[in-house]
């Protein structure tokens, strides 16, 4: 196999730590972004990397040259942020259709691997609980979260078209609320707003009744899950993430707890087509990849919290102790 590996995403948050291990692995590695969520910083610590090379690059435009020759390749370019991604849902959704048609295009004269990031919200607003991957979805096509759950949609449906057609090597792996460090402190997401807002002493926005659910994967096993998926014998659909499945006060309690802030709840409304439930059914990964997440959400905030910590410049007590100095 030809060890140069594509990151399409590659300086994003969960690219920045696929590009870590796929190094760690001996891989070289080139990380396309175009730096709209990723950041230059995300991927810092890899610039002096003799096996590391980040070029600036919309995957809507046509592929620079040095990607032909990629043996295998991790689309995870998309901004995943509900408040990101609908800032410009036209270049989001693009971002997923034209973008996997070009990398598909590319594998196909090539012969190189595909592994697509798709996304839990293929399920939109489940009506079956827990998901499982034979599950077809619940989607509004023209909804506000529309651009970034139907973008992942038709870029499966391409994806599997590439694969049945032209006989394209494919992975796809539904990935559900990753989260850990390098979520951007503005980046809108759950668990990155809620660590902040206690870390700076301010009210968590918690939308709705806070009864909603989601079920929360700290990112090294996500990443360890795309590899697994990459290097094993089936293409998916696949289920990654955790299948414990907390309501979102819940994680405001937790994050208060870990934190040791004392910042209060605020309820804002629920933004439309919020998904009331969300959990994987990751039987299919545990038998065929003989992959499950291994770290708990106590474990993965306690990681994350820290993170965010030292990035905000924070002292260890958090918001408690800025409020009291
Ligand atoms: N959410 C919240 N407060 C926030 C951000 C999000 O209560 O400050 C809720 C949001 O309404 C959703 C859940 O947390 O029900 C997860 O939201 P996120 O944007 O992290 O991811 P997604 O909705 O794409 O799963």
């Amino acid at each position: 196999m030809n060890s140069l590996v594509l990151v399409p995403g590659g300086a994003g948050f969960l690219g920045s730590h696929l590009c870590e291990r796929l190094l760690a692995r001996g891989h070289t590695v080139l990380a396309l972004d175009d730096l709209s969520t990723g950041h230059r910083r995300h991927v810092g610590h890899l610039s002096a990397h003799p096996r590391f090379r980040l070029l600036v690059h919309d995957l809507t435009r046509p592929l620079p040259r040095a990607a032909r020759s990629a043996g295998r390749v991790y689309n995870l370019a998309c901004p995943a942020s509900p408040a990101y991604y609908q800032q410009d849902p036209v270049q989001t959704t693009l971002t997923s259709v034209i973008g996997i048609w070009h990398l598909l295009e590319l594998c196909q004269s090539s012969g190189a691997r595909l592994l697509q990031a798709s996304t839990s919200e293929v399920y939109g607003d489940p009506q079956v609980h827990p998901q499982t991957e034979n599950y077809v979805g619940h989607v509004n096509p023209i909804g506000p979260r529309a651009c970034y759950d139907e973008g992942k949609r038709c870029a499966e449906t391409l994806a599997f078209a590439y694969r049945w057609q032209r006989n394209v090597e494919i992975r796809v792996a539904r990935l559900f609320n990753s989260y850990g460090p390098r979520l951007r402190p503005g980046d809108g997401r759950v668990v990155s707003n809620f660590i902040v807002q206690a870390l700076r002493g301010e009210p968590l926005t918690v939308y709705g009744d806070g009864q909603q659910t989601r079920s929360f994967c700290y990112v090294d096993d996500t990443v360890e899950g795309l590899l697994k998926l990459m290097d094993g014998p089936i293409e998916g659909p696949v289920n990654l993430g955790n299948p414990v499945e907390h309501t979102i006060l819940e994680l405001a309690e937790a994050v208060l707890r870990l934190t040791g802030s004392r910042s209060e709840l605020h309820r804002h409304p629920l933004p439309p087509d919020d998904p009331r439930k969300r959990r994987p059914d990751i039987s299919l990964a545990q038998r065929q990849l003989g992959w499950m997440p291994r770290v708990s959400l106590e474990d993965g905030l306690v990681a994350t919290i820290e993170w965010f910590r030292r990035e905000l410049e924070l002292p260890a007590t958090g918001g408690l102790a800025r409020k009291a100095a």
